[in-house]
């Protein structure tokens, strides 16, 4: 498959930091415009550049349908922020009454309880047949399991592997390949169809397709988190609804450096363990690289920070350890590409469904505080509460075109960087909803590749009835060829 480039050498075009020059002398950023050879390889029908929980889900969904996948993982695992970032907890997979979730993430829910990879809770849930709900687990097993799912299926991934550039036709709003960089150098590699599954959208956004980057459509970004994995917590002596009251009287102690009320906490993930998700790390901007090494630095002084909290406010947590802080910040904004539909506010407060939607869902929007103002914690607790908040049954759908950068062709996104306006991204952000949304990227690159339907107009019905037969809960009746638009939008 692997050949050297026969064409003059693909043109990567790569911002290389200049020593002093005339361009940086005037202010300007000095650019390096590199030609160089390197192996071409070809025969690839689709590949996911990123294995969170939707990139994964994207490859082994189409593997399952008989497509040739190349999976590009950056780091040296499958799972994303589940596994590298130890946010080890999925929830809002029902709504109060029935599951809303199905497809590959139900039958990863299930494999982990079913296995003993997960929360004594949800093991009791799955045990006893009842809806799960929630789903706290081991994050090694999650990198296993993936693995395992990647190779039953026939995917080929790659680690320690990132996409660096993109080779792509912009009138045509086609991509026609990506260069990957790894331990053995750089690598020009074709396919028909490509997932961006990175969360941050990196894929789409070096193809040129319309994103708009946190903090450019709002004043401010919402800040990420460092996540820690914790051991040793005595869950029977931790007592729920409690944490509030104490982080309180810590910041009352003057024991924080930042006296942030807005403390999500400790999730259970096992037997004993925990993610911790605690300290807002504010003004990050998760695009910039200097902004994200200065957040790892204080992420880890916070994580201390918290753990001696808890050990010295929360019963229970007296002895608790901290096992790991994750490779991966925890990024909770960064780019939304601009789709044939951008999911909004009035569907979500409408609860709305549509013909074409790829998934349902019942998260609320989930906007952090932006600082530590009492207002902007008023804010958020108004909001994430009891105002955007679903009643019991309620969920709303996500539609096609909702993964499907506007007007390209052969490209899909999946994830936290679908297409939704800034408070709906904050509700569909979870990894359920990401495996969902990547599910069906991976499930429409197949269609497009066996009909030759554009992704940008696709036949929806027939994506439809494929991913029900694949276990995804798509409840609703009527079903359109057409996706839902924008202009459609009522
Ligand atoms: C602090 C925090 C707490 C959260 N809490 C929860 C929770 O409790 N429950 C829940 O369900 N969700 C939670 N979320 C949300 C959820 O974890 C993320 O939104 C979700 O993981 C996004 O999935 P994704 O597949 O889009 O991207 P990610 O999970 O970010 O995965 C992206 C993958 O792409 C790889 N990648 C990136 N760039 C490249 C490149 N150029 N080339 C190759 N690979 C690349 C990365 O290494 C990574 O593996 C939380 C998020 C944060 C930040």
């Amino acid at each position: 498959m692997n050949k050297r480039l026969s064409r003059r050498g693909f043109m990567a075009s790569l911002g290389v930091a200049a020593a002093a020059s005339a361009g940086a002398a005037q202010g300007q950023a000095e650019t390096y415009k590199m030609t160089r050879e390197m192996p071409v390889e070809r025969g690839w029908d689709l590949i996911v550049a990123g294995g969170g929980p939707s990139g994964a889900a994207a490859a082994i969904c189409a593997a399952r349908l008989g497509a040739k996948v190349l999976l590009i993982e950056a780091t040296g695992c499958m799972g994303g922020m589940g596994t590298n970032a130890y946010v080890s907890n999925w929830y809002s997979m029902s709504d109060g009454e029935k599951s809303v979730i199905g497809g590959l993430i139900l039958e990863l829910s299930e494999t982990l309880c079913k296995e003993g990879n997960a929360t004594p809770e949800s093991i009791e849930m799955y045990r006893k047949g009842e809806v799960l709900s929630r789903v706290g687990f081991n994050p090694e097993a999650l990198k296993s399991l993936f693995d395992r799912l990647c190779a039953q299926a026939g995917v080929e991934v790659r680690f320690y592997t990132r996409v660096i550039d993109v080779d792509v036709d912009r009138q045509k709003k086609n991509v026609n390949g990506v260069v990957t960089s790894n331990v053995e150098g750089y690598r020009y590699i074709t396919a028909k169809t490509f997932v961006d599954g990175t969360g941050d959208g990196v894929l789409s956004s070096l193809c040129g397709a319309k994103a708009y980057a946190a903090g450019t459509d709002t004043p401010k970004i919402m800040p990420p988190t460092l996540c820690a994995m914790i051991s040793d917590i005595d869950y029977d002596r931790l007592k729920k609804g409690t944490q509030q009251a104490m982080v309180e009287k810590a910041i009352a102690d003057g024991f924080f450096s930042q006296p942030d009320r807005h403390v999500p906490g400790l999730f259970r993930s096992g037997k004993s363990t925990a993610t911790m998700n605690a300290g807002h790390l504010f003004n990050t901007n998760a695009l910039k690289c200097r902004s994200l090494s200065d957040a790892m630095v204080l992420g880890r002084k916070l994580v201390d920070e918290y753990a001696r909290f808890f050990r010295k406010y929360m019963p229970g947590c007296e002895n608790m350890q901290v096992v790991a802080t994750g490779n991966l910040l925890g990024v909770r904004e960064s780019r939304r590409v601009v789709g044939e539909y951008t999911l909004n506010y009035e569907d979500f407060k409408a609860r709305r469904h549509f013909p074409d939607q790829i998934g349902i869902y019942s998260k609320a929007v989930d906007i952090h505080v932006y600082d530590l103002s009492p207002e902007e914690y008023q804010r958020y607790y108004k909001e994430f509460s009891t105002m955007d908040r679903l009643k019991k049954g309620e969920s709303y759908g996500m539609p096609y075109g909702m993964i499907v950068p506007k007007g390209w062709t052969n490209l899909w996104v999946g994830g936290r960087c679908t297409s939704a306006d800034l408070k709906v991204n904050g509700a569909i952000r979870d990894q359920p909803g990401c495996s969902i949304l990547g599910q069906a990227a991976g499930t429409a690159a197949v269609q497009s590749i066996r009909t030759g339907q554009p992704a940008c107009d696709l036949d929806t019905e027939m994506l439809v009835q494929t991913l029900r037969k694949a276990g995804a809960n798509l409840p609703q009746n009527t079903l359109t060829k057409k996706m839902t638009r924008a202009s459609d939008a009522v």
